[in-house]
C-alpha cells in the first residue's frame, strides 16, 4: 500500500533488522525498543489492524502468532515469559496503520501495563 511504512520495509525500501521472514510474515526489531526483546511481527499483505486481519484474513493471523512464537523461541524468552501486544486504534497508541504485534520480553513485564 502507498505511504505505508511497514510495506515500505516489506518492499525493502526501508531498512530494518530483520529477524525473521517467512511467506506471509516479516519480524524486525522495533527502533525504539521498550524491553531487552522488542521485535514487531508484521503480515507482509497490508492490514490496517488485528481486528480487521482477524476479519479478513485468518491463516495471516494465525501465520502471525506462529512467528510471534518462533521469535520468542529464536531470543530466549520461551521459557522466562513473553507477551503479544496488539495496539488497536487510537485510544491504544496505534500509531503505524500496518498490523503489528510487539513481542517483549527478558525482564519481567509490569501488569497492568501503563
Ligand atoms: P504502535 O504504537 O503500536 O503503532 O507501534 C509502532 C511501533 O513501531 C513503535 O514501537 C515504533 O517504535 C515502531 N517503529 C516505527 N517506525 C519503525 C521502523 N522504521 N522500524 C522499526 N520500528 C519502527
Amino acid at each position: 500500500m502507498a505511504d505505508c511504512l511497514f510495506c515500505s520495509i516489506v518492499a525493502g525500501e526501508l531498512p530494518a533488522t530483520v529477524v525473521r521472514e517467512d511467506d506471509l510474515t516479516l519480524a524486525f526489531r522495533d527502533l525504539n525498543p521498550q524491553a531487552p526483546t522488542h521485535v514487531l511481527v508484521i503480515t507482509k499483505a497490508h492490514h490496517p489492524d488485528v481486528a480487521e486481519l482477524a476479519a479478513t484474513d485468518p491463516d495471516g493471523l494465525t501465520a502471525l502468532h506462529r512467528t510471534a512464537a518462533a521469535v520468542a523461541a529464536d531470543e530466549g524468552v520461551d521459557r522466562s515469559g513473553w507477551r503479544l501486544v496488539f495496539n488497536t486504534g487510537a485510544d491504544a497508541g496505534q500509531s503505524v496503520p500496518h498490523v503489528h504485534g510487539h513481542v517483549l520480553g527478558g525482564r519481567y513485564l509490569e501488569w497492568p501495563p501503563g
